[in-house]
């Protein structure tokens, strides 16, 4: 029951080193403000302020939806125009809406300024507002400071460039640790916590810890395992804190996450029997929950617009535990030390991009004409009105996918368009 990292599965060569079609035109995505929404969610002291234009409110706003029972833990300080011009100093109005929050909000403990589109225009340097109101906080609230702009290329680089963020402020330690680092929801957090803590590796600490007193330490001796993919700017920034990355397909699917712990079970010693022990059933169980759809995607291509980041990982998945023959996998980057072994397992045969120029790549999926299209929200009305099975790539980030238990509802998300497209046709040609 053992699986070898080190070479694909399967006889079909993997495409770690298939030439990639770079490029940089047009693109189609969120900003990274959008990643606040589920940042909010999982740091119970943090209060995110973004420091932008109305746009930028209307877009979280949209985003979270309307909160009418709880305080929110994010909101925008909106630069007016003479903020634009230039004609008020922002940095003095930035500083006094900071201090009538904090006093109102005496549960805030780590504050992140997020800049934006309109912040990064003027210049407004957030890192030195970030340092002077730290110093002017502290102890009681820690301040951070993030872009989230869409002058970034894809919005779960807002998710990185929080992380990262954080590091450099972390705590020194000595400690032999293993580092779990990305934004999961929290019963998906505890079920990784849990089938860890069975195969006895730890001490486990999270970042982002879900209150900054739990907040990691980090040194010479910590090891870091990732759970998201998008995470490139962490992982730099914790290498350079002297921590070192347990590299690892990420936790999409049965295959996926029993490989993910296979690496860190590896590192820490842990013998195979009791890894199979600790693993048997929930694999039997992520399998039996892939294969109820497998039987709908086996056979059917797919089509990735790059969007979210996990496209590589989320088409190893497709391609070998469903069936799926992945036709163009786009990713907005490809980071080859984080995502060579999702490379070495996806089988050769699709189109590898990064970046994108949206006309271009709109022309290469009409002639590929896939069964399933992954793209984001402002390409999946024009391409369903053209005939095209879509399904949104922002809600593969926001719904919980990762690890054995989810495997099912991974699956499900992709077989659902396709099943609502076979009722349609049916109901159509009936
Ligand atoms: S940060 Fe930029 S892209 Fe994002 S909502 Fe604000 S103006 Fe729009």
């Amino acid at each position: 029951m053992s699986l070898d990292l080190t070479a694909p599965a399967t006889a079909t060569r993997g495409c770690r080193e298939t030439p990639v079609l770079k490029e940089r035109g047009q693109r189609e995505v969120f900003c990274g403000l959008t990643g606040i929404i589920w940042l909010h969610r999982k740091m119970q002291d943090a209060f995110f302020l973004v420091v932008g234009s109305r746009t930028c409110a209307h877009l979280l706003q949209a985003a979270a939806g309307v909160m009418i029972f709880a305080e929110p833990r994010f909101g925008t300080a909106i630069l007016e125009e003479k903020d634009l011009a230039g004609l008020a100093d922002a940095n003095a109005e930035l500083d006094r809406e900071v201090a009538r929050l904090l006093e109102r909000r005496p549960d805030i403990r780590q504050l992140f300024l997020v800049g934006s589109c309109p912040s990064e225009v003027i210049k407004l340097d957030l890192a030195r507002a970030a340092e002077r109101l730290s110093a002017r906080n502290a102890p009681h609230v820690r301040v951070y400071s993030y872009s989230g702009s869409g002058i970034e290329t894809t919005f779960t680089q807002g998710e990185d460039a929080c992380l990262a963020a954080m590091v450099p402020s972390l705590a020194q330690t000595d400690a032999r640790e293993l580092m779990l680092v990305g934004a999961l929801p929290d019963v998906v957090e505890d079920q990784m916590v849990d089938l860890l803590q069975k195969l006895g590796v730890g001490p486990l600490r999270l970042l982002p810890a879900r209150r900054s007193a739990d907040l990691p330490a980090v040194g010479p001796n910590t090891v870091f395992a990732l759970t998201q993919p998008f995470l490139g700017d962490t992982h730099a920034a914790l290498q350079r804190r002297g921590a070192r990355h347990v590299a690892a397909p990420f936790p999409f699917g049965e295959e996926g996450t029993t490989a993910w712990l296979q690496a860190i079970a590896r590192e820490f010693g842990v013998d195979q029997a009791r890894f199979d022990a600790v693993t048997a059933a929930p694999r039997a169980r992520a399998r039996k929950a892939v294969a109820a759809h497998a039987g709908t995607l086996a056979g059917k291509s797919i089509f990735f617009f790059p969007d979210s980041q996990l496209e590589i990982p989320l088409a190893r998945f497709l391609a070998r535990e469903c069936g799926m023959t992945p036709l163009e996998v786009g990713t907005p980057f490809l980071h080859r030390e984080l995502l060579g072994p999702d490379l070495d397992l996806l089988p050769e045969g699709p189109v590898l991009s990064e970046g994108q120029d949206v006309d271009l790549q709109l022309d290469r999926q009409a002639a590929a004409a896939p069964d399933l299209t992954i793209c984001g929200l402002g390409l999946a009305n024009p391409l369903e009105s053209r005939g095209f099975t879509t399904k949104w790539a922002i809600e593969l980030v926001f719904s919980p996918v990762h690890f054995y238990e989810q495997a099912g509802d991974l699956a499900a998300l992709f077989s659902r368009p396709l099943r609502r497209k076979a009722i349609l046709t049916a109901g159509g040609s009936a």
